[in-house]
């Protein structure tokens, strides 16, 4: 989603034979001789060759996707609501149970459009713990995002912290559905009803996933996901707004289209926000092999647990077996303390494995600009400070084979092994 965290070495890629090149000091280029067994930032052979990510996206099913693009070629209908896009609307808001979804070029663009259809203004409220797109979304709108707090164990918007930010300037709540698991969806009903604010859910993560078992995409005003080839249901690129206000729908679709009702008549300010006809191809086709997805990203979070469970300093977040999930992010609190080796350290350790497993979602969006040159946190947030520092993404999803869990598991096995020696090196470096 975004580039490595500055000060974190990218990946250069090992040789795959004889020598590794220490990654941990590239400006010297020292060649060092292999020590089997030994981490790789000790010294030992990478257990990676290629890069492993956290999120490789799922392919289309490939004989669907190609008869579809044959088809657009044929036909060169490219985009401007077309079929495809249409259909995928229909299917996404069949899957989502809600009567509209209107698709877009991304999820960022799919928020904004909700922030100028509603005309928002002042401020709205935002967990700090999340991706930066749902804060800059409302920003670049001329909202001021406030951030709140998020819940240690869920992870999701603290409700109290929420009510804490809240003030008479307050338009809107975007909760996110955090990992795909829900946001607490009535205490904020409730707040937001209060204040007379809208209510939007983040739920990029969350497609195919439930609430109370309801799927994710009719609470709230209105729901946003993301279709970024990162996510469990993807188009490339890609977002859609699920609702279900005809009226907003219908707004939405001209805001979309920059504000055309019809040939040549513009009823209002609009943006070009489209989703086009290869994108929603590619949506179908991944949409087709959805189940099977989830179910070989539940098969990677069991055997993660299976393996990870004994260990000590290292949890992974759990999903409620009596809800719906999408098993698509594996998420990992290392305890500093029990673990023998911080997070930042093993995550070094992993990337000279290869294995590009990622700091979510460091350090915290109220310390990202241009908010933290903006303003001081309205609300405390210790726990968003808490989890910035411990938490990790490990390579999961849909796409990931059981043979390569086993070897980021064993690679953190070694590096745990090594864990002073580790802490030692990263500490010098
Ligand atoms: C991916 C993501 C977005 C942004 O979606 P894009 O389609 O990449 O613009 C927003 N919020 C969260 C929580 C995300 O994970």
């Amino acid at each position: 989603m975004a580039s490595p965290p500055i000060g974190f070495p990218r990946w250069a890629g090992q040789p795959a034979s004889g020598v590794a090149r220490d990654m941990t000091r590239p400006t010297m280029s020292r060649i060092i001789p292999l020590q089997p067994g030994l981490p790789a930032l000790l010294g030992g052979a990478a257990l990676f060759a290629e890069p492993c990510v956290v999120n490789r996206p799922v392919a289309p099913e490939r004989g669907a996707f190609l008869a579809s693009i044959d088809s657009i070629l044929s036909s060169r209908r490219f985009t401007n609501d077309g079929p495809i896009v249409r259909r995928f609307e229909q299917q996404v808001a069949e899957r989502c149970g809600v009567e509209h979804v209107v698709a877009c070029a991304n999820g960022t663009l799919a928020l904004e459009l909700l922030a100028r259809v509603h005309e928002l203004r002042g401020e709205v409220i935002v967990p700090a713990f999340t991706f930066v797109a749902t804060a800059h979304a409302f920003r670049g709108n001329g909202l001021t995002p406030v951030f709140c707090d998020v819940e240690l164990d869920s992870m999701n918007m603290d409700p109290a912290s929420c009510s804490a930010a809240m003030s008479e300037r307050t338009s809107a709540i975007c909760a996110v559905h955090l990992w795909g698991r829900a946001a607490p969806v009535q205490a904020l009903t409730r707040i937001a009803g209060e204040f007379s604010a809208r209510l939007y859910f983040d739920a990029a993560h969350a497609f195919g996933c439930s609430h109370n078992g309801r799927p994710i995409g009719g609470f709230g005003t209105a729901e946003v996901f993301s279709f970024h080839a990162t996510k469990i249901l993807h188009t490339m690129e890609g977002g859609g707004i699920a609702t279900n206000d005809e009226a907003l729908a219908r707004e939405l679709r001209l805001v979309r289209n920059f504000g055309f009702s019809n040939y040549d008549q513009v009823d209002r300010l609009g943006t070009n926000a489209k989703m086009h006809e290869m994108s929603a191809a590619c949506g179908l086709a991944v949409l087709a092999g959805l189940d099977d997805h989830i179910e070989l990203a539940r098969q990677a979070q069991q055997r993660y647990r299976d393996r990870i469970e004994g260990m000590d300093g290292l949890r992974l977040i759990d999903f409620d077996p009596s809800e719906q999930s999408n098993f698509q992010y594996v998420v990992a609190e290392v305890d500093e303390n029990r673990f023998g080796l911080g997070r930042d350290a093993l995550t070094l350790a992993l990337r000279a494995e290869g294995i590009l497993a990622r700091r979510y979602f460091h350090p915290g969006v109220h310390r990202m600009e241009p908010y933290c040159s903006e303003s001081q946190p309205r609300v405390a947030l210790p726990n968003t400070e808490a989890l910035a520092r411990r938490v990790l993404l490990l390579p999961g999803g849909g796409a990931i084979r059981g043979d390569e869990v086993e070897l980021v598991v064993d690679a953190i096995e070694r590096i745990h092994e090594h864990r002073q020696a580790v802490a030692a090196h990263v500490g010098a470096g």
